[in-house]
């Protein structure tokens, strides 16, 4: 590194003054047509989007590595990069080289990270990109939340042993903390500066107007932190950034991510899976605003029943009044994506084409309007009353931008015209002085024909030589002397005029006058949209919450789902309720409902029935209609009542979860353990053949504890799925549990799956036809029989007998004399520390050698 600076070219010491004040960020330095990357930056550019490394001369100094990616196509690999979680900044040209003094002036006008991306075309339209700072070195943890693309910002201060749960929700892009990589000084997080940060933006005295108080500070330190990030990053500010909301402790019901990994609430459990989700079945919202607060409310369910029930009054109206919902949701139809067409506006990044997409929504408000007040009984829903009330169309921002903008303004200024005739007197005198100079030029053609006698002469335009006129050469002779020779064609020659230079320079100058004042309307038109930003966003939101309460009653009508009776109570009483998810995969009337009550006198559940009975689909259909009652959706079942759960805890024991990749007993008892430390009594915890990650004895010995745990100490409601059937006999020891079964009927030695919940537990396990019904030969399931009657008569299988007739020539199974060597073997194997490859690899290597003998 020494003396290197001192030999750089200027251009190279510019660059390395940006790039150190630029740390842990690839750094995208403009040179004309191209991004170059320098040094190590250029590595990983090469390495990570494949671009060739070569190398700049660096005047007396070394040659220093260069890789770039042309400003045309920068954003695809910027893209890339970002997506693979780095940083890049954008340092621009900031002044025009023709007219620099020795190195052209250059400035970074955007860091671009993971969690402030703004270009729409990379974010999924239905999802939050949220940058989530963290202040953790308090007693409360302090939550701040930004999602640049709509400026919406939430506060929460949450238990450190929430913190996992409330991150899950917010599923953050990217995180603010405090001294980590990359490091942010403790001074960022103080609460005072944050105040004084918030109350100058939003102009308050105070910040009792946000509804912050004093036992919000821990959040206010990490909003503070999070904000001058977010402004460092995007250097020309953050004018649409809204007031916050906070967050309070049991407003939300915390879900934990396995929950909701195990729910598959919005991903399913198999990467790729299609339609496997709650989500997917859930949202038939038309706009992309509605679309992410439904996902926003599946993974923040209310717990306060009035609450809920506000938002169930809502869904009911339109669910009662299928015509006004059908206006409400044509109206929708056409509503773009106000919130971030609205951010981009405010930070002077929509295109045109993106200011006609917010002209065209804005448009349609009058009828999303007439349609919210036209609706039946819509005084039953106060939040719909409210919304009515509360309606602005923003007429005033619509017909200015009807007035300006053509029907269909253009990607690029450049590409066509975006202003509408009449709208900007000086770009109309523009173009109108631009059009006679055209016209003039055009009509030159005519004259000069008749001047020189040429009937093919042409006047004609190209980039290098601008207007000439065109003759052949067999009209060489006829060429007046006042014609100036610019260029010579294999057929033809290409002429000037003095005069027709003069009107050529007044339509450049008119067209160069032209574009720099469309820009300059344009960009008055985003600052006008700038300044409605909190109306329009209000509005948004209107149109979000009406867009999903219209797509759950859609739902609920189609699918026959009925409202949940949502009280304080405890008990939880589902009637023929269904999977919401599996339903669907099925034949109309193919799923077989059930009946489901959790109260006092019967608040676990032991839920027993042979593999593929149903107690998985059961379990889980449990915790999902809690969930949609708790966001305020219709459920699943022919009637509902939901006590309002605090917390939901799901857990499925390791060999189902063998997708994670991590299937380890370990993990499984660790979830388990959290359950038992974060659960109350008015949690409800799902747990499924939790204990099978291990040995039989062992497993049935754990899930018998948790059970006698969830029981006696933390009195929720539970339901314990297990093929155990040992369990079954917890029930004589605990009064509040009961056996359930899911029903299987046995014909012959054959069984069919009912999929109907019965009380009582399952008396067996049912293994051998279930493997009889998976194709294992029919010999040994006969032998199966047999073990299993000698083993339930109370014999060690060591010592069983008799064997099977021996086949001639082969050895018997068990005991006898001469036992084959591999019977020792198979005895000394622990299966269930086997996994299934190397199980076959030893059974391949021992039929190998069985041949062999
Ligand atoms: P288990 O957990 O008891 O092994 P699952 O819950 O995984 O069983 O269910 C096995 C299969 O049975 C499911 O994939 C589904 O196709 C079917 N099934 C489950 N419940 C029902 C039901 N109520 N009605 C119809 N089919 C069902
Ligand atoms: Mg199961």
């Amino acid at each position: 590194m020494t003396a290197r600076g001192s030999a750089d070219t200027p251009v190279m010491q510019q660059y390395r003054e940006i790039k150190a004040r630029h740390p842990d960020t690839l750094l995208f330095f403009r040179m004309g047509d191209f991004y170059e990357m320098f040094e190590d930056d250029a590595r990983l550019a090469a390495r990570e989007l494949g671009l060739t490394l070569t190398s700049r001369n660096n005047g007396g100094a070394a040659e220093v590595p260069l890789a770039g990616v042309p400003v045309k196509a920068a954003t695809e690999y910027l893209r890339r990069l970002v997506a693979n979680g780095h940083r890049v900044a954008i340092c621009e040209q900031v002044e025009d080289p023709k007219l620099a003094k020795g190195v052209v002036r250059r400035e970074v006008v955007e860091t671009v990270t993971p969690g402030t991306v703004l270009s729409d075309d990379w974010l999924a339209r239905n999802r939050n990109n949220y940058l989530v700072a963290l202040e953790p070195r308090s007693a409360t943890v302090g939550v701040a939340a930004l999602d640049v693309t709509t400026g919406e910002l939430v506060l929460e201060v949450v238990p450190p042993a929430d913190l996992e749960a409330v991150l899950a929700r917010y599923e953050a892009a990217e995180l603010v903390v405090p001294a980590g990589t990359p490091g942010h000084e403790a001074w960022e997080f103080d609460p005072e500066l944050a105040r004084e940060d918030l109350t100058r933006t939003f102009g308050l005295a105070s910040l009792d107007g946000l509804g912050i108080a004093a036992d919000d500070r821990p959040a206010l330190g990490a909003a503070g932190a999070l904000l001058r990030y977010a402004r460092e990053l995007k250097p020309g500010g953050l004018p649409h950034l809204a007031r916050p909301t906070v967050v309070r402790r049991g407003d939300v019901l915390p879900l934990d991510e396995m929950t909701r990994r195990n729910l598959e609430l919005v991903e399913p459990l198999r990467a790729g899976a299609q339609g496997a989700t709650l989500l997917e079945v859930l949202d038939r919202t038309l706009t992309p605003m509605g679309g992410r607060l439904l996902r926003r409310w599946l993974l923040a369910p209310l717990v306060e029943p009035g609450a809920i029930n506000a938002r169930l009054d809502a869904v009911e109206v339109l669910v009662g009044d299928g015509r006004g919902r059908e206006r409400l949701r044509e109206a929708l139809d056409g509503v773009r994506d106000l919130e971030r067409l609205a951010g981009r506006a405010a930070l002077g990044r929509a295109t045109p084409r993106e200011l006609g997409a917010l002209r065209d929504s804005i448009l349609r408000l009058p009828d999303a309007r007439s349609a919210l007040s036209g609706l039946e009984r819509r005084e039953r829903a106060a939040a719909l009353d409210a919304a009515a009330d509360a309606f602005d169309l923003l007429t005033d921002l619509g017909d200015e931008l009807t007035r300006a903008l053509v029907d269909r303004p253009p990607a690029q200024l450049a590409d066509a015209d975006a202003i509408r005739p009449g709208y900007d007197d000086e770009l109309d005198a523009t173009k109108a002085a631009r059009d006679g100079g055209k016209q003039f030029i055009a009509s030159l053609q005519a004259r000069e024909r008749e001047r020189t006698g040429i009937g093919s002469l042409k006047v004609g335009f190209n980039k290098v030589f601008g207007y000439y006129l065109e003759v052949t050469h067999a009209h060489r002779a006829r060429i007046p002397a006042d014609y100036e020779r610019r260029q010579t064609l294999t057929g033809a020659e290409r002429y000037v005029t003095p005069e027709l230079k003069e009107y050529e320079a007044k339509v450049l100058g008119a067209e160069e006058r032209i574009a720099a004042r469309e820009a300059a309307v344009v960009d008055a038109l985003r600052r006008r949209v700038a300044d409605a930003i909190g109306r329009v966003q209000a509005g948004a939101a209107l149109l979000a919450q009406l867009d999903v309460w219209a797509g759950l009653a859609d739902l609920a009508e189609r699918e026959r789902w009925v409202r949940p009776e949502v009280t304080d109570g405890f008990t939880l009483r589902l009637e023929a309720s269904r999977h919401p998810v599996v339903e669907r995969t099925m034949a109309r009337e193919g799923f077989i409902p059930n009946d489901v009550c959790l109260d006092e006198a019967g608040r676990v559940i032991l839920l027993t029935g042979p593999n593929m009975a149903g107690k998985s689909t059961l379990l889980r259909q449990v915790g999902l209609c809690v969930l949609l009652a708790q966001i305020g959706a219709f459920v699943p079942c022919r009637r509902a009542a939901v006590g309002v759960v605090d917390r939901l805890f799901t857990r499925v024991g390791a060999s189902d979860n063998l997708v994670r990749g991590q299937s380890t007993f370990m993990v499984e008892m660790s979830e388990t353990s959290a359950i038992l430390h974060g659960a109350t009594a008015r949690s409800l915890v799902l747990l499924d053949e939790i204990g099978r990650g291990t040995s039989t004895y062992d497993g049935v010995a754990i899930a018998w504890a948790v059970t006698e745990r969830l029981h006696n100490t933390t009195g929720c409601k539970t339901v314990f799925a297990t093929h155990y059937h040992e369990l079954t006999q917890l029930t004589e020891e605990l009064a509040h549990a009961r056996n359930f079964n899911v029903a299987v009927r046995e014909v012959g030695d054959e069984i069919v799956f009912l999929h109907r919940l019965e009380p009582g537990g399952a008396d067996r396990s049912y293994g051998i036809h279930v493997g009889r019904l998976a194709g294992l030969p029919a010999p040994v399931v006969a032998r199966a029989w047999e073990v299993l009657k000698l083993l339930e008569a109370g014999h060690h299988v060591a010592r069983l007998r008799p064997p099977l007739p021996p086949d001639t020539g082969q050895f018997p199974l068990f005991g006898g004399a001469g036992r084959h060597p591999l019977l020792d073997e198979l005895h000394r194997l622990d299966v269930n520390t086997l996994s299934p490859l190397d199980a076959l690899k030893r059974l391949a290597e021992w039929k190998k050698r069985l041949e062999e003998t």
